[in-house]
């Protein structure tokens, strides 16, 4: 991954570039990730919104054979497509159903529209490259904050409010607390120092060994071998019985 410290935009699934898979998928945001992820895709997204995708990771992704991007069907997404599509000359820009909605992305496409991976297989091959131009021409495009969250969104929202990762991860690993963060060994790599720290304020991990990264329900996709939609469901089940537990104790 590449970081900066503070506010600054940092790529997320770094370790996948770091593979040199045959081909990648630049997408708008970390849920869209997951999603993608979940169906076999290589895949990364930066944190801050496709406008402040930054000109040294174009270098780095150019050597890749065959790069996508894929992002919101909105005009803040298509100009954020267009802007990196010209800062990787080969890139090509997956175009999004109108069935989505506007401002529908990924998650809508397979979560809610229940697409199929041959589905955006298709949509890959009707990809189109950008014409050149330099992209200091192009304005840096600021998001609006305000952009209405879908259902899906909301639906991880609760469950990360619901679920503070410690507890899940508990399961799994042991944990020693160092102030309001918690270090251990990574169960995704072979861990012989505790390379693995839980932030309680963010409610994320990040392992300084293997580099993976993520929320509580990446955690679980990771340790359990889950699709996004199954570790979904399996925070779904688990609400389900702590309101059970709740009316009988
Ligand atoms: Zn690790």
């Amino acid at each position: 991954m590449l970081t900066s410290k503070g506010s600054h935009p940092e790529l997320y699934g770094w370790q996948v570039v770091l593979r040199n898979p045959p081909q990648l998928i630049i997408c708008e945001g970390e849920f869209d990730r997951l999603v993608l992820k979940s169906q076999g895709f290589s895949v990364v997204t930066s944190t801050s919104g496709a406008g402040t995708f930054r000109e040294e990771w174009a270098t780095a992704l150019s050597s890749i054979q065959k790069i996508y991007i894929c992002f919101d069907l909105d005009e803040a997404g298509q100009n954020g497509a267009l802007r990196i599509g010209r800062m990787i000359p080969h890139s090509k820009i997956i175009t999004l159903p109108e069935a989505v909605g506007k401002g529908g992305d990924v998650s809508d496409f397979f979560v809610r529209l229940e697409r199929k991976k041959e589905d955006f297989l298709s949509l890959m091959k009707e990809a189109q490259t950008v014409p050149p131009q330099s992209p200091d021409a192009l304005p840096v495009i600021s998001y609006p904050p305000s952009k209405p969250k879908t259902v899906l969104k909301n639906r991880v929202q609760e469950i990360k409010d619901r679920f503070p990762i410690v507890h899940i991860a508990r399961k799994y690993i042991r944990l020693r607390q160092s102030g309001d963060r918690f270090v251990g060994q990574c169960p995704f790599h072979n861990d012989r120092t505790p390379s693995l720290v839980i932030y309680s304020s963010s409610n994320t991990f990040h392992c300084f060994g293997c580099r993976k990264h993520g929320d509580m329900i990446s955690f679980l996709m990771e340790i359990e071998g889950l699709g996004f939609v199954q570790a979904l469901n399996l925070f779904d089940n688990l609400t389900c019985l702590l309101m059970i537990f709740s009316l009988l104790f």
